[in-house]
């Protein structure tokens, strides 16, 4: 055997029993950001919105989660769900809405959000727990649910949460456990307890981030009352928790772009909800 050959049976071995990492990267999930924005702001019914959703569902494919859609018009406006798949038992619904507002409302209304923050953390968070939850250590089913129209409300006389509304109203299953994750980049991160969430289900996850070390931005006071994607779950009836950081002073501006996204933050909630996932829920 020649001094080459071992030399690659070796390094063969090694790319064998490498496994690629599999916690929660927040560099990998900041990827995502960039990429949905380098898509342009992503309103529903755009053209950047099909796209994301078709990137959305490539990623989910790549890594072997069994994707379904949802489609139905709202106002004239086509609205896609998309829903990623894996595992057996129990129902656990992980979401967040991939639309941007199509208004910077609160500052120049002739101009689109791009949506950094708001839509493209929560889909990045989702997308990089696609890659990293390891199936043999999930108890339930889970799915990643990705939701569309959440974030034109209030514009022309659109609601808020369509796409989760629809979903929330056409549900064969009912899901034991909702957590909507939803502009949860911010830099300057805090993550306060939000009063239309599960109250028993919410304090589980803060007292897990406690356990991580994130005191610091897993703050475990009440601040804001948010109608958001949970909410048509939790009047289902099933236990529902918004991840939010509603301090975010970029909100439905034309500044909410990658530069106000830090990695850390998108790996701090990623890291709760993949530690939950594979060894708290039982
Ligand atoms: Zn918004």
């Amino acid at each position: 055997m020649t001094r080459t050959f071992l030399c690659f049976l070796v390094l063969v071995c090694i790319a064998c029993s490498s496994p690629t990492p599999r916690t929660f990267d927040g560099q990998a999930a900041y990827v995502h950001v960039v990429k949905q924005c380098e898509l342009g702001p992503r309103p529903t019914g755009s053209e950047a919105n099909r796209a994301t959703g078709d990137y959305i569902i490539s990623e989910l494919e790549a890594r072997g989660w069994t994707v379904e859609t949802q489609e139905f018009t709202y106002r004239g406006t086509p609205v896609r769900n998309i829903i990623g798949k894996t595992g057996e038992g129990p129902v656990i619904l992980l979401g967040a809405h991939y639309d941007t507002r199509r208004s910077a409302d609160r500052e120049d209304p002739s101009q689109p959000v791009l949506g950094a923050n708001d839509g493209a953390s929560g889909v990045a968070v989702l997308l990089e727990l696609a890659r990293t939850l390891e199936r043999d250590k999930l108890k339930h089913q889970v799915w990643l649910t990705f939701f569309d129209a959440e974030d034109n409300g209030q514009l022309d006389g659109w609601e808020w949460c369509v796409g989760s509304s629809y979903m929330a109203a056409h549900l064969e299953v009912m899901p034991a456990a909702v957590v909507v994750v939803d502009m949860v980049g911010d830099a300057d991160q805090q993550l306060y307890l939000e009063y239309n969430s599960d109250p028993t289900l919410q304090t589980q996850l803060w007292e897990l981030a406690a356990t991580l070390g994130y005191t610091q931005t897993f703050i475990p006071e009440y601040r804001f009352s948010i109608y958001d994607d949970h909410v048509p779950f939790a009047q289902r009836g099933i236990p529902a928790v918004d991840i939010i950081d509603f301090d975010y002073a970029y909100w439905h501006t034309t500044q909410d772009t990658p530069d106000k996204v830090s990695a850390a933050s998108l790996e701090r909630v990623g890291r709760v909800l993949e530690v939950w996932l594979e060894e708290k829920l039982r």
